[in-house]
């Protein structure tokens, strides 16, 4: 017998959002028009635009949803996908608002997409649609550093961000904040240390803080800590392969990864390095020597583990393979893995889901930092630096003097070196992913219409929205 399916309306991304929203706004109390204001999206523009490649013109259709201004500028990722549409980026903008209240960075929230498979296009090809649709983006005051401020989504990254800079700054000569127009850039080009790993990490440290809480976890039999969990991953692209490598370097044992094409599978655990050396050989992770094959790429979400971790697009989860998943929790790295109905499947069978709302915020907490650097023009810990050395060289004297001892050359390296800028940003992560954990767990715990934590995360993130407009006088 096979199971149900989930409808067209059940798969919409909009749909489940709303859904999600919804149930949040039930166990609050507050006035119809406001939670109206703040579910709405407030712009989006849709455009169509030709490139021209050699004698022939190819027309694209993107667009840009800018769904809350309560914060400014709005923020969030811009995607390419054969698959984006209006109902997906409007969603996704949504999500975004959510998010960024979560998590407590100043932003509104936002989202982009131009629909085709950059796979199917060569770098030149997709430098010229890059550069086109930025275009119309600054032509119709959709970009800019305190306007909307873009970011690398599924199918883009460092490369297109650096040349959505570049773009904007041609408009804009002279401009001193030009290269805040846009986060996730490369190093060189403004970013700021960390950002291409922040999403997985903080993944991570959300994982870390959740186990931290065995109390949470006990029915699920599961021991405090990330040591020695079983992990399964659907997607190994950015958000996918820096999640595996930073929960195998913290002593989980990734033993799946899954891709578009397939999957492999060692039970053992799989040498995440080498996998990512054998994908960048080989074009792909399938034949990746010691595995076994996964033919079927929805085969992952059905394997043995502790922790799954979607990490690809949407409605991975569905009504149809949610009775067989196995794994205790349920780890959102990806936006909208799961629909409503896999949603109610997986919690009445008494899996642990963290949600997407929190659980991928890490990329935003880091854009954040990126963005602050820019408009600071310097980077992070420069001032303290000397100073901070300097300290450093006072205690480790003062702790030789009273103990009467001489620390080793080693240990006087390593305690006198003042932290770097990755070093400070990724602290700075784990205190945005540590203090946002709390936060929904406090209201998991003490109100008593919530019973799990997507709608906990919502509560939290509505509560906060609803009083900025409130503050803003827009509902006095
Ligand atoms: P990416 O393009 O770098 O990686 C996506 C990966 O998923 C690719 O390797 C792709 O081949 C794979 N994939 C596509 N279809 C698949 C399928 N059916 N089964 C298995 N794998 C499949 O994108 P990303 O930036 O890693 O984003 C992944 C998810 O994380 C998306 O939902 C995105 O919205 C979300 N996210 C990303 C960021 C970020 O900073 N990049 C931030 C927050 C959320």
């Amino acid at each position: 017998m096979t199971n149900p399916t989930d409808t067209p309306e059940d798969l919409n991304l909009n749909n489940i959002v709303t859904r999600q929203f919804q149930r949040a706004a039930e166990a609050m109390d507050l006035p119809e028009g406001l939670l109206k204001q703040i579910r709405a999206c407030n712009s989006v523009y849709f455009m169509q635009f030709p490139v021209q490649f050699g004698n022939n013109y190819e027309i694209f259709y993107a667009w840009r949803a800018e769904h809350s201004h309560h914060r400014k500028p709005s923020k969030g990722g811009i995607r390419y996908s054969e698959l984006v549409d209006q109902d997906e980026i409007t969603a996704l903008a949504a999500l975004m608002t959510y998010k960024c209240a979560i998590v407590n960075v100043p932003y509104g929230g936002a989202k982009g997409g131009i629909s085709f498979n950059p796979r199917n296009y060569s770098r030149e090809q997709i430098e010229k649609i890059t550069r086109r649709f930025t275009a119309e983006l600054i032509t119709k005051n959709f970009l800019g550093p305190g306007i909307d401020v873009p970011a690398p989504d599924v199918g883009t990254g460092e490369r297109e961000m650096a040349w959505i800079a570049d773009t904007y700054d041609a408009f804009h000569p002279g401009g001193i904040d030009n290269l805040a127009c846009v986060t996730g850039k490369p190093v060189t080009q403004g970013g700021v240390r960390g950002r291409k790993e922040a999403t997985g990490r903080g993944v991570v440290f959300g994982l870390h803080k959740a186990l931290e809480s065995p109390d949470d976890f006990k029915k699920l039999g599961l021991s405090r800590g990330l040591d020695g969990k079983t992990v399964v991953i659907q997607g190994f692209g950015n958000v996918g392969y820096h999640a595996a490598k930073f929960l195998s370097e913290s002593g989980a044992k990734v033993v799946a990864v899954g891709e578009w094409n397939g999957g492999v599978h060692d039970p053992n655990g799989l040498d995440i390095a080498a996998l990512d050396a054998h994908r960048r050989e080989a074009g792909g992770i399938i034949g990746f020597p010691g595995t076994k094959e996964l033919e079927n790429p929805g085969e992952v979400l059905e394997l043995e583990c502790d922790i799954l971790i979607p990490a690809a697009l949407e409605n991975q989860l569905t009504r149809e393979n949610a009775p067989f998943v196995k794994a205790k929790i349920v780890a959102e790295a990806a936006n909208g893995p799961t629909t409503t109905e896999a949603e109610k499947i997986l919690l009445d069978r008494g899996i642990f889901i963290i949600p997407d709302v929190y659980l991928n915020a890490g990329g935003v907490v880091v854009s954040y930092f990126e963005w602050g650097k820019n408009l600071s023009h310097m980077r992070y810990g420069l001032l303290q630096k000397r100073l901070e050395e300097a300290k450093n060289e006072t205690l480790l004297k003062a702790a030789e003097e009273l103990s009467g001892r001489s620390l080793s050359d080693g240990l006087r390296a390593r305690m006198s070196v003042p932290p770097s800028e990755e070093a400070l940003v990724n602290s700075g992560l784990e205190e945005k992913m540590s203090s946002a954990y709390e936060e929904i767990r406090e209201v998991l715990l003490t109100h008593d219409k919530v019973k799990e934590m997507r709608t906990a995360a919502y509560v939290v993130a509505i509560e906060k929205i609803a009083r900025s407009y409130m503050e803003l006088g827009i509902f006095p």
